[in-house]
């Protein structure tokens, strides 16, 4: 049987394997799974609303080992670490005060008798995450899918296996009945005969383009529905009225958060003409003075990545970059010792066509990309195969507004990093996926929305 291998990237010692399950196994808590459906999906919000509290109260009183665990498996900084539980216990409050209003049933005046819409869950949803953020990514799918009345079996990251197995136990000991949320080790090559399984209605995954494709053909082929959380090559655009010490200062913020590892980070900064040198003397300051270490350090500002292979391809993309035309302005270079350290990098002079234009670098490497004016960095920004995130920096709170609202992604910020907010829908256009999480969109990606007629 293969292993799942759980090694610190901040000093390559392997911390944990973990023995992976078989599929007939993974059919079985998958089966399991879906008899416990039956009863869950009976439950009332008040039922299902108590659990969640207690979930989101062992986040709280769990935190700091929970926190440890992330960063031990992947290397974020335990300061961030603790920020991403805190988010955990947040989206469970918000959900287990929410779902029932979300899911209320909607009246619509027809000339019956009486005519709705109703939200019913579907039954066993497959949840495929990835490690980035081992404990935030699962909890924004399974708090509303499961307040929804649905089950959930998770395909977690291999390298976060403590992580998922940490979870399933938080469910369990929250009060949740075993099997409405299961954790299967099985390796990524085992998920398209879970995706067939009779149990499995829905998909949802969160991860790279590749990944997400293969996981929606397979889906396709059953005709399952998906939701698909994907990469993003996020622009930033800085625009000539805006204060450069503050913009420098988010584009910093943004590349390096989670050792450079966010979906909606900000990737690629596009500067007009006017302001492109002096934006990135200043910016190539705050990167330099940013303090890469040990992620168990309080004072760390950015840790190791998160694995050694991924390192080496965030390397090879810089050195691809700079071959066709790119600027290596700080950083590049690959650090000697045991851990997947990697510097903060900027490229500067990045233009389309070049690798870390079209595609994602998915570590602490940012791309200065030089613009004539507004309307050609909207041009820049929207070309780009993504659309996740984008942000807009200045000091004209409409202009950046107008800007904002032409700018082709899932959510465009102004003055500020994007950052999900269960309050608000989250997800991409393009290839960064569809389907929405979070809000009371989110919750209504995994129910049947079933209209009632009575005549
Ligand atoms: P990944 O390699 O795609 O892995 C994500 C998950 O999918 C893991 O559980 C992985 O399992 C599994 N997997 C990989 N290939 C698969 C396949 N062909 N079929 C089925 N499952 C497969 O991505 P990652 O490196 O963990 O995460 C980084 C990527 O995720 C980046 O592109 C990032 O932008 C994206 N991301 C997007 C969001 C969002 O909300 N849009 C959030 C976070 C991250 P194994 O670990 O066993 O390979």
């Amino acid at each position: 049987m293969s292993k799942a291998i759980t090694i610190n990237p901040a000093n390559g010692e392997t911390e944990n394997v973990y023995e992976r399950i078989d599929i007939l196994e993974a059919k079985e808590k998958t089966a399991l799974a879906g008899e416990v459906y039956t009863s869950w999906k009976q439950t009332s919000f008040a039922e299902r609303s108590k659990l969640m509290y207690a979930l989101a109260d062992l986040f709280d009183a769990d935190k700091e080992e929970y926190a440890r665990l992330a960063t031990i498996e992947m290397g974020k900084t335990i300061v961030q670490a603790r920020k991403e539980i805190e988010k955990c216990a947040w989206i469970c409050r918000f959900y287990a005060d929410n779902s029932e209003s979300f899911l209320a049933k909607e009246i619509v005046n027809t000339e019956a008798t009486r005519s709705y819409v109703t939200f019913q869950p579907m039954g066993v949803i497959l949840a495929v995450m990835p490690w980035n953020f081992p404990f935030y990514q699962v909890i924004r799918f399974a708090a509303p899918a499961i307040m929804a009345g649905n089950t959930s079996v998770l395909k977690h990251a291999s390298n976060v296996q403590g992580s998922a197995f940490a979870l399933e136990d938080a469910f369990v000991k929250a009060g949740f009945p075993e099997g409405v949320f299961t954790n299967l080790n099985i390796s990524a090559g085992k998920v398209k005969d879970l995706i067939e399984d009779k149990n499995i209605v829905a998909v949802t995954l969160t991860g790279s383009d590749p990944a997400g494709r293969s996981v929606a053909a397979i889906a396709g082929a059953n005709l399952k529905k998906t939701v698909l959380e994907l990469g993003g090559s996020d622009a930033y655009i800085i625009l000539d009225d805006a204060d450069l010490d503050t913009a420098a200062e988010l584009a910093m913020l943004g590349r390096l958060q989670n050792n450079g590892q966010t979906c909606i980070a900000a990737k690629r900064f596009i500067v007009p003409e006017p302001v492109y040198d002096k934006f990135l003397e200043i910016f190539t300051n705050k990167m330099r003075n940013a303090k890469m270490g040990d992620p168990m350090d309080e004072i760390t500002f950015y840790g190791p990545m998160a694995r050694f292979d991924l390192r080496d391809e965030l390397h090879q993309q810089v050195l691809t970059t700079v071959s066709q035309g790119a600027r290596l302005v700080i950083g590049g270079e690959m650090p000697e010792g045991n851990g997947a350290y990697y510097p903060a990098t900027i490229l500067a002079d990045v233009k389309p066509g070049m690798e870390a234009f079209d595609n994602e670098l998915f570590g602490p490497v940012a791309s200065v990309i030089r613009a004539r004016d507004e309307s050609e960095a909207i041009a820049l920004a929207n070309n780009s195969r993504f659309g996740l995130g984008s942000g807009v920096i200045t000091s004209d709170k409409e202009r950046g507004e107008k800007v904002a609202l032409q700018l082709e992604a899932g959510s465009s910020f102004v003055n500020k990093l994007v950052a999900s907010d269960p309050r608000l829908p989250f997800g991409g256009i393009k290839n960064s996926g569809y389907g929405r999480e979070l809000s009371g969109y989110g919750i209504r990606e995994f129910v049947n929305i079933k209209s009632i007629w009575v005549d």
